[in-house]
């Protein structure tokens, strides 16, 4: 109880958010309702022990993903794998260091809210299956995990490859930091455990390169300490490395370390799989590639409404495929299918790379270009037909070639009161228009563009 109390101070003056329980039961309850971003846990209390309230933490999937570290008075190692086992992250010994806690609280902490912002998305993109289908952090495999060792005593580094070898894991070393950077940025690594006592080099640097480049940002660091060199820890984790072994090395702490960091790593690659993938299929028009409705009705309000604030224009351009029920008709659906592909590439390829394509359905396409007024749009709209019209389509055989003309209709927004229905209404009036009056050519709404200019950049299609 005093330890409690001492340890809640500790946290506050560095200004955490403390909340105290006083027992198993109450701790779980405050972790429900509170959802804490980190729990630090004794493992002797009354009733339910420490090992118990982490293991229903961690198969809860409200809870499961937020970080436990078991704090105990005991030094007994086989104590502390229980603890790692039951999914503590991370284990502190009474008395607490100061530098580990705070240390080891913020790494935790930074890793918990990188989880949180992954979560979020995972929800708000509709796609919280995996989730609640309890897919937890314990239950992801370690099987075949590639783990980079930069450790120059021998044994060591036997010691360590032999640990986690009977776990499955494909162990690599590297003879210095270069050459570990090198390799870790040219391949794909789940672990990378790095020695704080080599002879000839300082391991902290490998860990802020690491740290430095895109590529090896996310990967989990290990450390290898003597005891004693907690400073150079502390160090350490706020580089960004994750986690640390102290020498020597005890296998059931080395193996119940590396399993929490791999298990880490996969579960949040699965987390930024499933959300990019979910993103895609919502946001995407699976036969085209380029972006669907749903991402227009998303992203042009928020584009208009910066519009308006800058006083700047966004203009849109809307086009159909002309006769398109002909190509169907004529040659076939899966035909028709490749003329859409082709016309969506084509409008990729000839627009900035800040304005975007998307197919709103059938053969109707719009693009968006933010900062544009109408006399350049008219110019993007006529390259577009010129582009579109002017060259044929190569066809799957036998029908080689098609000649396929679009109508396009432009509408200039992002004056204040513009929404996306009046300015699409608009872009599909002046599209009307260039059907009515013949087809393959470009109509402006007039409102938005000077007289002279539509005279001299209109001309109609042949
Ligand atoms: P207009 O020049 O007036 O635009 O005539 P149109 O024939 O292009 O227009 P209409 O709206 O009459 O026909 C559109 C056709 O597009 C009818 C529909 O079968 C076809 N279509 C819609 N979606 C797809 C698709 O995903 N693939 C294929 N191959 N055809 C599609
Ligand atoms: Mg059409
Ligand atoms: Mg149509």
């Amino acid at each position: 109880m005093p330890n409690v109390k001492l340890l809640a101070a500790k946290l506050t003056r560095e200004y955490f958010d403390v909340l105290t329980a006083y027992n198993g039961q109450q701790a779980l309850d405050l972790v429900k309702t509170e959802s804490p971003d980190i729990v630090l846990l004794d493992v002797m209390m009354p009733g339910m022990d420490g090992f118990e309230v982490c293991q229903r933490i961690r198969s809860d999937p409200e809870t499961m993903h937020i970080p436990v570290v078991m704090v105990t008075a005991l030094s007994d190692i086989s104590d502390r794998v229980r603890g790692l086992e039951a999914g503590a992250d991370d284990f502190l010994t009474k008395p607490v260091n100061d530098i580990a806690l705070f240390a080891r609280v913020r790494s935790l902490v930074r890793l918990k809210m990188m989880m949180d912002e992954w979560r979020l998305r995972e929800s708000t993109s509709g796609h919280f299956g995996m989730l609640i289908n309890g897919v937890s952090m314990l239950s992801e495999s370690t099987e075949k995990a590639r783990v980079l060792v930069l450790e120059d005593s021998p044994l060591d580094l036997d010691k360590i490859t032999e640990t986690l070898k009977r776990d499955g894991a494909d162990v690599f070393s590297a003879a210095n930091c270069a050459a570990s950077l090198a390799r870790a940025l040219a391949e794909e690594f789940d672990l990378v455990i790095v020695s704080l006592t080599l002879l000839n080099e300082d391991g902290l640097r490998l860990c802020s390169q690491l740290r430095s480049h895109e590529r090896t940002r996310q990967v989990p660091i290990l450390l290898m300490i003597d005891e004693g060199d907690l400073q150079r820890v502390a160090k350490g984790l706020e580089l960004g490395a994750n986690d640390y072994v102290i020498k020597p090395i005890d296998r059931n702490e080395l193996q119940a370390r590396f399993r929490t960091q791999v298990r880490r790593k996969r579960y949040q690659d699965r987390l930024r799989a499933n959300y990019e993938q979910s993103l895609s299929l919502a946001l995407t028009d699976s036969l085209t590639g380029v972006f669907n409705r749903r991402y227009v009705s998303a992203h042009l309000p928020r584009l208009l409404d910066r519009a308006a604030d800058s006083n700047k224009p966004v203009s849109i351009l809307m086009f159909d495929i002309d006769h398109f029920k002909l190509v169907n008709d004529t040659y076939g659906h899966d035909i028709g299918d490749e003329v859409l592909r082709e016309v969506a590439v084509r409008s990729a390829r000839n627009l900035r790379n800040f304005d975007l394509v998307a197919r709103l359905g059938g053969e109707e396409f719009v693009v968006i270009m933010p900062d544009t007024d109408g006399e350049a749009a008219l110019q993007v709209a006529e390259r577009l037909r010129q582009r579109i019209g002017d060259t044929r389509f190569e066809i799957t055989a036998p029908v080689k070639e098609i000649t396929v003309t679009v109508s396009v209709g432009v509408a200039v927004g992002g004056r204040v009161g513009d929404t996306v229905d009046t300015l699409i209404k608009r872009a599909d009036e002046a599209l009307y228009e260039a059907k009515r009056s013949g087809r393959n050519r470009v109509i402006a709404d007039k409102r938005d563009i000077p007289l002279s200019v539509l005279q001299s950049l209109q001309q109609p299609g042949t």
